[in-house]
This record gives C-alpha cells, sequence and structure tokens, in this order.
C-alpha cells in the first residue's frame, strides 16, 4: 500500500496513486482558492462598507485588493455565487442608508 502524500489515503500501487493525485491535488488547490477568496470578500466588505460604492471595474479591484486581474476576475466570478455576496450587498445597502 502507498500514501497519498497530500491527504494520506492508501492505494494499491503507483499508478493508482498518480491517478488519484491529479484529482487531489485539484481538491486541496480549490480549497486553498476558497480561503484565499472568502479573505478577499471581507476586505471587499470593509472597502464597500467605508467607500458606500457598489460598482467597480475589474482592475480597480485588483489595485484595491492588492492582486492581478486575472484573480480579481476570479474572485468576482466565485463573490457571485457564493453567500459573501448577499452579504455584500445587505452591507451596501445599510451603509447607503446611513448617509
Ligand atoms: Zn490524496
Amino acid at each position: 500500500m502507498i500514501p497519498c502524500p497530500i491527504c494520506g489515503k492508501h492505494f494499491k500501487n503507483k499508478q493508482a496513486l498518480r491517478a488519484h493525485l491529479r484529482f487531489c491535488k485539484g481538491r486541496i488547490q480549490k480549497q486553498s482558492d476558497e480561503i484565499y477568496f472568502k479573505a478577499l470578500a471581507l476586505d471587499l466588505i470593509m472597502y464597500v462598507r467605508k467607500t458606500k460604492k457598489s460598482k467597480f471595474d475589474t482592475s480597480e479591484l485588483a489595485k484595491k485588493l492588492g492582486i492581478s486581474s486575472k484573480t480579481a476576475e476570479e474572485f468576482i466570478e466565485w463573490l457571485k455565487k457564493s453567500k459573501y455576496y448577499e452579504l455584500l450587498r445587505f452591507v451596501l445597502k445599510c451603509a447607503q442608508k446611513q448617509s
């Protein structure tokens, strides 16, 4: 039995491990993207609360969050599908009401 160096699951042979690794690495990558994007989402929410801005272009967002525009695009795509989007809109609505 050979253990996967990432998740520790055991495999009968190298071939089975290799097949699994492709999937396992991808999953780890996805999870770390998710953690990173969650942190960015919080930064963005704080920024929106302060500025009360509802529209950003990708390059502005990239600059504000200190990320590349490619990452910013991926982040926006992720954000729109996440629960943070609703939170962001809620925070924005509250911030706009206060002014
Ligand atoms: Zn694994």
